[in-house]
């Protein structure tokens, strides 16, 4: 129902471009520059008509202009950030259904990373695009929150259930990988993982999407059982 496909961008961001079939409808999930993402979408014959922005942060919105005057896309984001970026068309927050073609989307807040940010959730599709707030093994900085909102967004995000597939917006998966060994030295799910992710790092593959199944498994995050916890995990992985 949609075709997903991960782009490499910049030193180790991904943009996410979807396409609905039925409807012809292709979208750009946080695009940190543009030439790269028209490139994909002409290869492919796609007409992007669609951006979403999870946050303000430049490495998300970058792209949003010169995308935009190549294809008159619309461009949707959050509202509560609408004045950190002037690109767009569409404010949204959280609870707001969005659509590509007929697929829907839920817009869910998760504040802590940036204070405005948010995710897109495809509910049909079991499919999830958020941002800087959930990494594999990893979550994001604390820029403009707090560990108690942090703690908040990974109970919004491991309810979306074990099979949503989970589109971040940074390859840091080796360098969560190595702090969530340190944290967890006895889970075998997460020393499985991490010699996983270390070969795939030696072939050059990328390590996302992951699951919310995998998340809860291994990430030190997720896996916090209390504000307390979470934000003293967020500190040492800071000073790591
Ligand atoms: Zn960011
Ligand atoms: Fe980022």
């Amino acid at each position: 129902m949609l075709e997903i496909v991960r782009i490499p961008v910049l030193s180790d961001n991904y943009v996410w471009l979807v396409h609905e079939a039925q409807s012809g409808e292709t979208l750009v999930v946080d695009p940190a520059v543009a030439a790269p993402v028209l490139a994909e979408a002409e290869a492919r014959g796609w007409t992007i008509t669609q951006i979403w922005n999870t946050h303000w942060h430049p490495d998300h919105v970058g792209g949003n202009a010169e995308i935009k005057a190549a294809s008159g896309c619309i461009i949707t984001g959050p509202a509560a950030e609408a004045e950190r970026i002037s690109t767009l068309d569409v404010l949204v927050r959280g609870g707001d259904v969005v659509q590509l073609g007929d697929v829907r989307a839920t817009v869910i807040d998760v504040p802590a990373h940036t204070a405005g940010h948010i995710a897109y959730h495809f509910e049909s599709a079991h499919a999830a695009f958020v941002g800087d707030t959930l990494f594999a093994m990893g979550c994001g900085r604390l820029f403009e929150g707090t560990a108690a909102q942090m703690y908040d967004n990974m109970r919004k995000l491991e309810a979306l259930g074990d099979d949503t597939a989970i589109y971040c917006a940074h390859e840091y998966t080796l360098s969560n990988a190595r702090f969530a060994v340190t944290v967890e030295p006895d889970n075998v799910d997460l020393t499985r993982r991490f010699a996983e992710v270390v070969a795939a790092r030696e072939r050059g593959d990328a390590t996302v999407p992951t699951t919310i199944a995998l998340e809860r498994a291994t990430n030190p995050f997720m896996r916090a059982t209390s504000v307390e916890q979470l934000a003293v995990r967020r500190a040492a992985k800071d000073a790591a």
